[in-house]
């Protein structure tokens, strides 16, 4: 059953999704060559009970870090590890959840270590921007697979693969709640989104082809052919007057080192 949220309650889940945000530009800000990813997930982990919040993710099914990091052909669920050290020319997927006065908040970003190639700066950035074609569809009236619709179209036209086996999701109370946000669909299809509903929209995309398996640990997923992959996440409430992102912040543009505009 879909949980519809008040706009008081929407106003709440901003400070969920604005703590969320703020550590997610922090673990930004560690993403550079020789930093372990275990530090990061420390980092983050102070910062958001500094701020009297929960790190979501720790604990959630038994995960044990407080952010997921999944470097290059990691697409999701990184463990972080003081063995795992970044790597100039990689890219490190961080997704990090805050919960706040009894809300979630749930965004991701890909950022690039040090020098990447080109190529892979454009699977990020085509990520990105296929996170930003969904947001638009997420109006009341569309329906779901309107979003998935404009992340296949973006990421296909482009030549990059789409992640079929994991997906976005509501967001509220808790960090999972119902309906599924695909990635992939067509339009006018799925349920209809009203105001009300708060959806956290992730492409997973990939620079070949989507096919993927979790590793022996039981939670980081990798792409069957080793390519990299991309992930971008933003917590939205469907709103009458349109998509409003709740994992953002005031503080301008972030991380601008990244690949374009901090808008997301
Ligand atoms: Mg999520």
């Amino acid at each position: 059953m879909i949980k519809f949220k008040s706009l008081e309650d929407i106003e709440q889940m901003k400070a969920a999704g604005e703590l969320s945000k703020a550590a997610l530009r922090r673990a930004g800000e560690l993403c550079v060559p020789g930093t372990t990813t275990l530090e990061i997930d420390q980092a983050v982990e102070g910062l958001i009970r500094l701020h009297h919040g929960q790190p979501t993710f720790k604990g959630y099914g038994g995960f044990p870090g407080s952010v997921c990091s999944s470097v290059n052909e990691q697409i999701v669920h990184g463990i972080p590890s003081s063995t795992v050290v970044l790597q100039d020319g990689d890219i490190v997927s961080i997704d990090t959840g805050a919960t706040l006065g009894g809300w979630v908040g749930d965004n991701a970003w890909t950022f690039c270590v040090g020098k990447v190639s080109d190529e892979w700066k454009g699977l990020c950035e085509c990520t990105r921007d296929c996170l930003k074609a969904a947001i638009e569809q997420a109006v009341p009236g569309n329906r779901l697979g309107d979003i998935g619709a404009a992340v296949q179209e973006h990421a296909e036209e482009n030549g990059y693969g789409v992640v079929r086996d994991y997906v976005g999701h509501g967001v509220g109370r808790v960090m999972h709640e119902e309906p599924e946000v695909r990635n992939y669909g067509r339009h006018g299809r799925g349920v209809r989104l009203r105001p009300g509903m708060v959806i956290a929209i992730e492409p997973m995309i990939t620079l070949g082809t989507y096919d993927c398996h979790v590793l022996p640990n039981g939670w980081t997923v990798v792409t069957n052919d080793g390519q990299p992959a991309a992930h971008y996440e933003n917590t939205v409430a469907i709103t009458k007057d349109g998509p409003v992102i709740l994992t953002s912040d005031h503080l301008g543009p972030w991380c601008p080192m990244q690949g374009g505009d901090g808008e997301l």
